[in-house]
């Protein structure tokens, strides 16, 4: 708890996951009144029907940073938060053959990330404002047309279709990938701001769960089929049953292979024979015909805010692909970042909000590229012998080299303490003396072999 000198009236546009944060987080600060507006309504209402809440996965992945964020907002909460997670350990890799093979995160074996169900931490976060010393007013059903200069701010009432306006001090925009924020910011200020579509589109799948909520697969790893242009993976829920993506290029999407029942069910039990039976073919027919495909966006800006009066946080300032399972906890890390920086120049709000843009532009871009990258890593080096050889230099010099040696996964994801920006910098390092190494060995095992084979040619 800090003070400051004034009271801020603060708008935050956006109570999905990151808005509902930066609200709570505020709301146990002195000095700001917070108004939370959201498009959609209510989706702790039974009425609230499933199309308008997020169509995005049912489950994702929480990790240190996340959950350090929550933390620092409130002790409590990360306790609640972990008590309805489901640790993973580690990657089970499933390899065409049926064979399976786990790669821990972590040397213990024990340090994990999180699957959590999306739907409920929404929920426990709107909850917890509703019950917040200073209760936050959430508007539901308010969605943002424009926001000026001065702080006044235009919705249109989605129940009554009438516009209406407020006026606030602070206008926050944590309202997603296409932030309306985020484009109204950009009439006030030169926001860079550069996006990209990725050449992968998802379709959500779910393995359901056994009798009594038994598991079917190994409910302690994130359980991944690498196929080098596509991929299926499966988090694990709470009732036993797992969300499982399947990812592939447009092409592979739109081809005629899988455009229709047969095409679908002949694919898929080439290519994943055992999740297929996992699944169920009629389930699996039932997603491709009904689901949708999902785009996946990776978006970058640079300067996040106008003076003190509008700044962009979460995927509305960044929005990765998600193969660093890092979206939401980098949004949260925003938080924390923002609401540290509030605290610090409590008296000059803009020198809060111009640091807060200088600073974090290089920790967003870095996790943006990032999770680019981890595609990569993800559907196809986890397959190969050479990536799997370098990480286990990777793993013998982390063991013997503790703190000193990190690899970049652990980095991003179990070490809140190191910025996006500063891991990828201290992982390029580690990286040349890794190919070092790998292409000694490489030699030595070639050079034996060659050796070997001189031998008996000499012995002949
Ligand atoms: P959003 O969740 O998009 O919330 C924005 C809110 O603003 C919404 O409620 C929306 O209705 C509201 N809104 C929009 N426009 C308006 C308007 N004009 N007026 C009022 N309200 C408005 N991240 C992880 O950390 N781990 C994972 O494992 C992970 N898995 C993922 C898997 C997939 C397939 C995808 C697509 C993403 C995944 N992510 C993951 C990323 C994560 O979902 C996002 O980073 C996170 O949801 C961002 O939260 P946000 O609050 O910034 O935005």
């Amino acid at each position: 708890e800090s003070a400051t000198p004034h009271n801020k009236s603060v708008a935050i546009i956006g109570a999905g996951l990151v808005g509902c944060l930066t609200a709570l987080s505020l709301s146990k600060r002195s000095g700001y009144s917070v108004t939370l507006f959201e498009l959609r309504p209510d989706p702790r209402l039974e009425s609230t029907s499933k199309s308008s809440k997020n169509l995005r996965s049912i489950n994702l992945a929480v990790s240190d940073r996340g959950l350090n964020a929550l933390r620092r907002v409130d002790p409590g909460l990360e306790s609640r938060i972990l008590e309805k997670v489901i640790p993973m350990t580690g990657r089970m890799i499933h390899k065409l053959s049926g064979e399976e093979e786990s790669q821990k995160y972590a040397l213990d074996g024990k340090k994990g990330i999180n699957s959590i169900d999306r739907g409920y931490l929404n929920e426990l976060l709107l909850e917890e404002l509703d019950i917040s010393e200073k209760k936050v007013e959430v508007k539901f059903g308010y969605k943002l047309e424009k926001v000026q200069e001065d702080g006044k701010i235009s919705f249109t009432n989605t129940n009554t279709k009438q516009q209406e306006q407020f006026q606030f001090d602070l206008v926050i925009g944590a309202d997603g990938s296409f932030s309306k924020v985020r484009s109204e910011l950009q009439k006030f200020i030169r926001l860079d701001y550069s996006q990209q579509y990725i050449d992968c589109a998802y379709l959500e799948l779910s393995i359901p769960a056994l009798d009594n909520n038994g598991f079917s697969l190994d409910k302690n790893h994130l359980h991944i089929w690498p196929r080098d242009d596509f991929m299926l993976i499966a988090l694990p829920n709470l009732d036993g049953s797992f969300t499982s993506t399947f990812f592939a290029p447009w092409g592979l999407f739109e081809s005629k292979e899988l455009s229709n029942d047969e095409g679908i069910l002949k694919f898929f039990r080439y290519n994943f024979p055992d999740a297929v039976e996992l699944i169920g073919e009629e389930s699996l027919l039932y997603a491709f015909a009904h689901h949708p495909r999902g785009k996946l966006l990776s978006l970058k800006c640079n300067q996040y805010n106008y003076k003190d009066k509008i700044l962009i946080i979460g995927d509305a300032a960044h929005s990765m692909v998600p193969f660093y399972g890092q979206g939401m906890n980098c949004g949260f890390e925003d938080v924390f970042v923002l609401t540290e920086l509030l605290d610090k120049h409590r008296d000059d709000l803009s020198l809060a909000f111009e640091e807060y843009s200088q600073t974090r532009v290089h920790d967003l871009s870095a996790i943006v590229d990032l999770a680019i990258s981890n595609y990569k890593e993800m559907s196809h080096k986890v397959n190969s012998k050479l990536f799997l050889l370098k990480t286990k230099i990777d793993f013998l010099l982390t063991k013997s080299l503790g703190d000193r040696w990190l690899p970049l996964y652990t980095m991003v994801s179990f070490r809140a303490d190191i910025g996006y920006a500063k891991a990828v910098q201290i992982s390029k390092r580690q990286d040349i003396i890794l190919n070092w190494i790998q292409a000694g060995i490489v030699g030595l095992v070639g050079g034996l072999g060659l050796w070997n084979v001189l031998g008996r040619w000499a012995r002949k």
